[in-house]
């Protein structure tokens, strides 16, 4: 049996063994509660002997040759029957929370509703069925889909140039570190510091990191923005740039970002910002217009798209004009002729493009999320985007400030919010903490908010409610953290045990992280 569940109860243990048993008679012989469906591990429901398929026995011995990699024991196959299978994935499909349930408050991961129209294009054939490998002139459309999206992504940011390659944000922000150190190359100069704020997401430091710079903090201000002073005392010949995220993660607009551009370029870096909060700004706010020269946006947050439980992410790099010459290969150009082709190494040279720094990705792009993105931009329309960051802002502001007298908000007196509120475990009672909260949430139906992040918060909850929450829907979420929030008032010693409704109780997390059972026999 699995051990990370702390309860310690399987459906094969029976009734009388299960934490409930003695509060509540209604535990069932199955372990099923209603449509809650009790699952064991594939492994445990298999019988030895019993398939799906009929395979006709072996009809010759092995050659001699081939006879000594002969198994010497069964494979360790479950063995269950097709229908057996189907409801095993099934029933384990229906523990999935996700956003088409209900809301997915993940402060900084922007959960928002994917536009049904979005797949509804991403799946016609001549998008969804190409391989990467296909000749360039067989595939005119998929390129000229790439090359409108990228047309798109550098309108909305005010940059020069875009790298449409990197899979995900964290992937689009060593590409533009890459552009940055491939810049200080070409420039002779050996600058090792990359500077990175205290709330930075923690992608940003281990990016720099990864590239082979040094990271030194930036502190805060009071009020969550990064201290302008502290980051202009550090400048110096040795600093390659500054990565910085705006809308910040304690859901702030870093107000001073211009002023700081202005005097990192001064003093001879770069300035890296984390646009993985854009989603907050599309079309109110062009980066380009703040001197930022490297930005990803996450497409899977600010243009929808399905993101989260491992589904594919797109982060493509915008660039200032000092680091477009870096960008890497390949990219989509149009021809005098009006054709949209791939510029790859071989005619980097003549395109102007000789000192890129290299690949990101083998091919092109993430596809998928790039016919979603576009049909995304393209059915709101400059209009409907701006309202995308207006309704964002609002709601996150409405959580804000419908939460803000039940629970600590660091950051509330110094004004609204961006796109999502923070709070604090300042005012839980003693015994009570943010992971207390963040479980009972489960009991009421929700996916817990982002917890503990950022750190300049003690006891964070970061909640992003996305533009796609209706009013009706945001009083329902804030009745629960309310009512969350009066029973730790109460120091109701339930909500130190909740999750109770779940599948599995409450887990030691601890422990499933330092000691990890990986094997289904290993326990
Ligand atoms: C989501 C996020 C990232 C990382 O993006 P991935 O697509 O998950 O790699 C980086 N920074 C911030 C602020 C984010 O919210």
């Amino acid at each position: 049996m699995s051990a990370v569940n702390a309860a310690g109860w399987r459906p094969e243990m029976g009734p009388a063994q299960h934490p409930d048993h003695e509060a509540s008679a209604l535990v069932t012989a199955s372990g099923d509660r209603g449509l809650m469906l009790e699952e064991p591990l594939i492994f445990e429901l298999g019988r030895p002997g019993s398939t799906g398929v009929d395979i006709d026995p072996a009809s010759r011995a092995p050659s001699s040759a081939l006879a000594k990699f002969r198994r010497k024991a069964a494979p360790a196959l479950p063995g269950l029957t097709e229908p057996e299978t189907v409801r095993h994935y099934t029933r384990l499909s229906r523990q999935n929370y996700g956003i088409d349930l209900g809301p997915f408050p993940l402060g900084s991961c922007t959960m928002k509703h994917n536009p049904r129209l979005n797949e509804k294009v991403a799946r016609m054939p001549g998008f969804a069925d190409l391989h990467p490998l296909a000749p360039q002139q067989t595939v005119r459309g998929a390129l000229e889909v790439i090359n409108e999206l990228a047309h798109w992504l550098i309108e909305l940011t005010g940059m020069h140039g875009v790298a449409m390659t990197p899979k995900a944000g964290a992937h689009g922000e060593l590409c533009g570190v890459l552009c940055i150190k491939a810049a200080l190359q070409a420039r002779g100069e050996d600058r090792r510091v990359m500077l990175v704020p205290e709330s930075a997401h923690g992608t940003n430091p281990a990016t720099a990191a990864f590239a082979g710079f040094a990271i030194e903090n930036i502190p805060a201000t009071a009020e969550g923005r990064v201290d302008l002073a502290a980051l202009k005392a550090r400048l110096g010949p040795d600093v390659a740039g500054v990565m910085i995220t705006n809308p910040n993660t304690c859901g702030l607009f870093e107000r001073d970002l211009k002023v700081i551009s202005e005097a990192v370029h001064a003093a001879g870096g770069y300035v890296y910002c984390d646009g993985a909060n854009f989603n907050a700004i599309v079309g109110k706010v062009r980066p380009g217009d703040l001197g930022v020269d490297a930005m990803h946006i996450n497409l899977h947050k600010t243009f929808s798209t399905p993101h989260g439980g491992g589904g594919p992410g797109s982060g493509p790099v915008v660039l200032s004009e000092a680091l477009s010459p870096y960008g890497p290969l390949p990219y989509t150009a149009r021809t005098a002729d009006g054709i949209v082709h791939l510029v790859e190494e071989e005619d980097a040279a003549a395109m102007g493009h000789a000192e890129s720094f290299g690949r990101m990705a083998a091919f092109h792009g993430q596809m998928g999320m790039f016919t979603r993105a576009l049909t995304y931009i393209l059915s709101h329309g400059a209009d409907g985007l701006r309202q995308v960051a207006e309704d964002a802002v609002l709601n996150a502001n409405y959580v804000l400030r419908s939460l803000d007298n039940v629970l600590d908000a660091p950051f509330g007196a110094s004004g609204p919010c961006m796109h999502e509120a923070l709070f604090s475990d300042d005012n839980l009672p003693e015994g009570f903490s943010t992971l207390d909260i963040a479980k009972g949430l489960i009991d009421e139906g929700f996916h817990p908010m982002t917890v503990y992040f950022p750190l300049v918060v003690h006891g964070a909850m970061l909640i992003e409610p996305t533009e796609t929450e209706s009013k009706a829907g945001l009083d329902r979420f804030i009745g629960s953290m309310r009512r969350l929030a009066e029973r730790a008032k109460a120091s109701d010693a339930s909500l130190k045990t909740a999750p109770h409704f779940a599948p599995r109780r409450r887990l030691d997390e601890t422990q499933a992280a330092r000691k990890p059972v990986l094997s289904w026999q290993g326990a």
